[in-house]
C-alpha cells in the first residue's frame, strides 16, 4: 500500500496530553485521590487489629478487650467499603468527563485536518483511531485509570505499613518484590511496540476492507476479486502475527508475577519467625506483617494487569493524539487577509506523492467576476489544478494565491469565504435540515437559511418537510433524492458566500430529469461571483469568457472562444469536430 499512515505522537507529547487532561478537571482528581487515601487507611486497619488480638490473648487479655478489636475491625471494614464506594464513584465521573473530552478534541481534529492528508492517510486508519483506540482510551480513563489509582495508593499504604511495624521486615518485603520489577522491565520494554505494530495492523485491515467494500463495482469489473482477497489476506496475516506477539509478551509476563508474589511473604515468615523467636518482634507484628504483604498480592496483580491495559491504551492515546501532530499547511492560520479577488497561479508543479509531475509549470490568473473553462483530455490535470485553486492540497513548486494570500495557508473558516469547490458529490449529513445547512455558516440565522435555501430553488419542498428546518435527515430520517441534495449543497455555497466557485464536473453527471431544476439553481448561486469551470462540454466553453486548455500538465492555449477558434489549435480542432461532425445538440466530452 503506497499510503502513508497518520502519525502517532511521541511519548512526552502523550504525558504533556495526559496532564492536561487532568488539569482540565483538577477538582475531580482531587476529590478522588484524597477519598482512595482514606479507603486504603481504613483497610490498613484490618491486619493491624489482627495482630493486636493475638498479642492480648497472648497476653491473657480477657474476652471485652478482645470483642472491642473486633467491633473496630468491623467498623474500619465499614469504612473502607464505603469510601471506596464513593471514590470509584467520583473516580469514574472524572473518567466519563474525561473521555466525552478526548472524543471532542479528537473530532475538532479530525475536522480539521487537510483534506489531502486524510486522502493520503486512507479513512481506514481515521476510523479505527477514532472508534477502536478511542474506545480503548475511554475504557482506560474510565475504569482501568481510577482502579490502577486505587491499587497504587493500597499499595503503597500496605508496603509503609509492613515498614512501620519493622523496618527489618519493610526491607525484605520490598527485596521480594524485585523480582516482579524485572519482569515489568522486560515486559515494558517490548510491549509499546508490540501494540503500536498491533494497532497499525488493525488499521490496515479496516482500511482493506473499507476500500474493498467502496470500490466493490470496480473490483468486479476489474476482475481485482482474487487480487483484493490476497491482500485483505495479508493484512489479517500481519494482524494475527502482531496480536500472537503480545500475547506471547503477556503469557511470560503474568506467570513470572505470579511466582514474584510468594517470596515477600514467605521471607518475612521465616526471618520474622527467627526474630520472633529471639524475643526481638511479637508474633501479632510478625502476622500483620505477614498479612500485609500478603494482601500486597491484590493490588499488585491489579496494577499489573492495568499496566498492561495501560500499554496498549498508551499505544491507542499515542495514535488518537497523533493527530495534532499533522503538520498544518505552510503558515496556515497566520497570514494577512487577502487583499481583493484576483486568483493567481504561478509556475505550479504538482506530484501526487512523490509521483511523477502531473502539472508541470502552470501560469494562470483568473480576474474577478470571470467565467473561465478549463478543457481538455482525461488525465491532463484539470481536477489536479482546481483542487490545488480550492486550496485542498498545497503545490509542490510554485503557488496558488487570492488576493495575493496562498489559499492553503487560509484556513478552512477564511477559505470559504474566498473560493469553495462544487463537485459531482454532494452529501446529506445525518442531522436536521438546519444542521446540513449550517456546516457552511455556523452562525446563520434560520432567515438566511430560508433565503439560501429560496436562492437555489429548494424553499417549497423543505416547507413541506413534516419539521421544516427541524426535519431529520439521512438514515433513520427523511430521504432526499439527488436534486434535493444538490441544491441543499448549493445551499450551503450560498451560504458560505465565496466570491470564487470552482465547478468540477458539477453537472456532468446530472440526472437528466433533474438536470434542468439543478441548472436553474446553480446559475442563481454562480450568478455575481467568479466561475472557474472544468467544462466537461464543449458548450459551456463556447459561454465562458476565456477557455484554459489543458494537456499533459501544462496550459497549452488560454484566450476567448472565437481567439482560440481563429488560432487554429488544439481547442479549435475539438470545436471543428464536435461542431463539424456532430448533430446539433449533442454534447462532446473533451
Ligand atoms: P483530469 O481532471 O484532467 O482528468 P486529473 O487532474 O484528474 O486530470 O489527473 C491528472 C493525473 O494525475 C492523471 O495522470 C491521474 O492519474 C493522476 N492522479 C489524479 N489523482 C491522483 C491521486 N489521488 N493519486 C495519484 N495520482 C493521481
Amino acid at each position: 500500500m503506497s499510503r502513508g499512515h497518520l502519525p502517532v505522537a511521541e511519548r512526552r507529547d502523550v504525558r504533556r496530553a495526559l496532564l492536561d487532561l487532568v488539569r482540565a478537571d483538577p477538582r475531580a482528581f482531587g476529590a478522588a485521590l484524597a477519598l482512595n487515601s482514606l479507603a486504603a487507611a481504613a483497610g490498613l486497619a484490618g491486619p493491624w487489629l489482627l495482630g493486636r488480638m493475638i498479642d492480648d490473648v497472648r497476653a491473657g487479655h480477657g474476652v471485652t478487650a478482645v470483642d472491642r478489636l473486633a467491633l473496630a475491625l468491623l467498623l474500619c471494614a465499614l469504612a473502607q467499603l464505603l469510601l471506596a464506594r464513593w471514590a470509584r464513584y467520583v473516580g469514574h465521573r472524572f473518567g466519563e468527563r474525561t473521555l466525552a473530552r478526548v472524543r471532542e478534541r479528537f473530532v475538532d481534529r479530525a475536522l480539521a485536518l487537510p483534506a489531502s492528508v486524510v486522502e493520503r492517510a486512507g479513512t481506514g486508519d481515521l476510523t479505527a483511531r477514532g472508534t477502536s483506540d478511542v474506545t480503548t482510551v475511554g475504557n482506560t480513563v474510565r475504569d482501568a485509570g481510577p482502579v490502577l489509582f486505587v491499587n497504587l495508593v493500597q499499595a503503597l499504604f500496605l508496603v509503609a505499613a509492613v515498614f512501620l511495624l519493622d523496618p527489618l521486615l519493610g526491607v525484605l518485603g520490598v527485596l521480594g518484590l524485585t523480582p516482579i520489577g524485572w519482569a515489568l522491565r522486560w515486559y515494558l520494554r517490548r510491549a509499546r511496540d508490540g501494540y503500536l505494530a498491533e494497532g497499525a495492523a488493525t488499521s490496515d485491515v479496516a482500511e482493506i476492507l473499507a476500500a474493498t467494500a467502496a470500490g466493490a463495482r470496480t473490483v468486479e469489473a476489474f476482475r481485482l476479486q482474487e487480487r483484493r482477497t490476497a491482500a485483505s489476506r495479508d493484512a489479517l496475516e500481519t494482524s494475527r502475527r502482531t496480536r500472537f506477539h503480545t500475547l506471547y509478551l503477556r503469557s511470560v509476563f503474568f506467570p513470572a508475577v505470579e511466582v514474584s508474589y510468594v517470596l515477600p511473604v514467605a521471607g518475612v515468615l521465616v526471618i520474622g519467625g527467627a526474630l520472633h523467636s529471639s524475643g526481638a518482634l511479637s508474633l501479632g507484628a510478625v502476622v500483620a506483617a505477614a498479612l500485609y504483604l500478603h494482601q500486597l498480592s491484590q493490588p499488585l496483580d491489579e496494577i499489573l494487569v492495568r499496566v498492561e491495559q495501560l500499554q496498549s491504551s498508551g499505544a491507542s492515546f499515542a495514535r488518537v493524539e497523533g493527530l495534532a501532530r499533522v503538520p498544518r499547511a505552510a503558515g496556515e492560520g497566520d497570514c494577512p487577509d487577502p487583499d481583493g479577488d484576483r486568483i493567481d497561479v504561478t509556475g505550479v508543479r504538482y506530484a501526487y506523492d512523490g509521483g511523477v509531475e502531473v502539472l508541470r509549470g502552470v501560469d494562470l490568473t483568473v480576474t474577478p467576476g470571470e467565467r473561465l473553462a478549463v478543457v481538455g483530455p482525461s488525465g491532463a490535470g484539470k481536477t489536479t489544478l482546481s483542487r490545488l485553486m480550492a486550496g485542498i492540497d498545497a503545490p509542490t513548486a510554485g503557488s496558488v494565491t487570492v488576493g495575493g494570500v496562498p489559499v492553503v495557508g487560509l484556513g478552512p473558516e477564511r477559505l470559504r469565504r474566498q473560493v469553495v469547490l462544487v463537485t459531482q458529490e454532494h452529501r446529506v449529513f445525518l442531522g436536521t435540515v438546519r444542521d446540513n445547512l449550517r456546516i457552511a455558516e455556523p452562525g446563520a440565522s434560520d432567515e438566511e437559511l430560508w433565503k439560501a435555501l429560496a436562492v437555489v430553488g429548494a424553499d417549497p419542498w423543505v416547507r413541506e418537510l413534516p419539521e421544516g428546518l427541524d426535519t431529520p435527515l439521512g438514515q433513520g430520517g427523511c430521504r432526499t433524492d439527488g436534486s434535493q441534495a444538490q441544491q441543499l449543497a448549493l445551499a450551503r455555497v450560498v451560504l458560505a458566500d465565496p466570491h470564487t466557485l470552482i465547478l468540477d464536473e458539477a453537472t456532468a453527471l446530472l440526472d437528466p430529469t433533474t438536470a434542468r431544476h439543478t441548472e436553474r439553481a446553480l446559475a442563481a448561486v454562480l450568478e455575481g461571483r467568479t466561475v472557474i469551470a472544468v467544462a466537461h462540454r464543449l458548450h459551456t466553453a463556447h459561454d465562458a469568457d476565456r477557455v484554459a486548455v489543458m494537456e499533459d500538465g501544462r496550459l497549452t492555449e488560454l484566450g476567448t472562444h472565437d481567439e482560440l477558434v481563429a488560432a487554429g489549435g488544439a481547442y479549435a480542432a475539438l470545436w471543428h469536430s464536435w461542431h463539424g461532425d456532430l448533430p446539433g445538440e449533442r454534447r462532446a466530452s473533451v
